[in-house]
């Protein structure tokens, strides 16, 4: 048996240098986003589309190598405002999310991940100072996340409370514990929990006009009137959380302050009143469920 000598990663494709087995592939699930250990083939199933939280469609579960997905798709950027750029996959893959690149004295952020990690994408975030650090609010949203960490040498940093649903290891995860994390001066990670117990949000004062933003991923999901947000335990099969959660949550989120809220997907910007717009929201969310009509 030939032995394989060095691995080179190539941008998804694992290429040997010599040996019997030449490429070893990083899939990643249609549905989810997720990516998994690299393979010949693909993986049997995807844990994380199995779990109640997400869905396997019904027309089975399917699969794209980093390639293929680089090939077929395109990220596009928008500035929010002074330091916050979001970033989108087009057209859209898997869950859909927009990921976000926060500039702060202290170093880029990238919050929350997408899948399609490309060249340009690559190029870009280089260009604009690279990443210091990189936090996920929930594992829906892990992706790629170790090939972005890899590609700008900077750290993951995971809620422990989620590690089961790693599907990837890598030397760059650090799982943080308990209630709060500081990535940096102006940037709190703050554990929200309820769709995911590690559920984490991310809070940050360095924002020109002095106010505090808070990044919600899925853990607080804006509505269309940008006006209200909801908390579910699963967002595709509509299962609610129950009325200690959404008031964990809320209890949990009162202890910062903050005037916006950008969530998981283009145009979940609350643009004033944040803090206030949650905690009402909260309220009317439990006011349903123990009232109900
Ligand atoms: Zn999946
Ligand atoms: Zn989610």
């Amino acid at each position: 048996m030939m032995k394989i000598i060095a691995i080179l990663n190539t941008g998804g494709a694992y290429v040997a240098s010599m040996g019997v087995k030449p490429i070893m592939t990083i899939f990643c699930c249609r549905t989810c986003g997720t990516s998994f250990p690299p393979g010949e083939t693909p993986p049997a199933t995807c844990p994380i589309c199995e779990d109640e939280r997400q869905y396997v469609p019904a027309a089975g579960q399917s699969w794209i190598s980093t390639d293929d997905l680089a090939r077929a798709h395109r990220n596009a950027w928008q500035h929010h405002e002074k330091g916050v750029f979001g970033i989108q996959t087009m057209p859209a893959f898997a869950i859909n999310q927009r990921a976000f690149l926060l500039q702060t004295p202290s170093g880029n952020i990238l919050w929350d991940c997408i899948g399609l990690l490309d060249a340009a994408t690559e190029a870009i975030i280089h260009g604009l100072g690279g990443v210091s650090a990189i936090a996920i609010s929930h594992p829906h949203y892990y992706t790629t996340m170790q090939d972005w960490a890899e590609a700008f040498a900077a750290p993951i940093h995971l809620h422990s409370a989620d590690r089961e649903w790693i599907m990837r290891p890598s030397r760059s995860i650090e799982l943080w514990d308990g209630e709060t994390f500081s990535l940096n001066p102006d940037i709190t990670l703050v554990r929200g929990g309820g769709h995911f117990p590690g559920g984490t949000v991310l809070h940050w004062r360095g924002a020109e006009d002095g106010k505090g933003v808070l990044f919600a991923g899925d853990i607080v999901q804006v509505t269309p009137g940008a006006n209200q947000v909801s908390f579910m335990w699963s967002y595709p099969n509509m299962l609610p959380l129950s009325v200690t959660e959404v008031r964990a949550v809320a209890e949990r989120l009162s202890r910062h302050s903050f005037e916006r809220i950008y969530g998981a997907f283009a145009g979940q910007n609350v643009l004033r009143n944040g803090s206030d717009i949650v905690a009402r929201s909260a309220e009317r969310y439990i006011e349903r469920l123990v009232v109900g009509r």
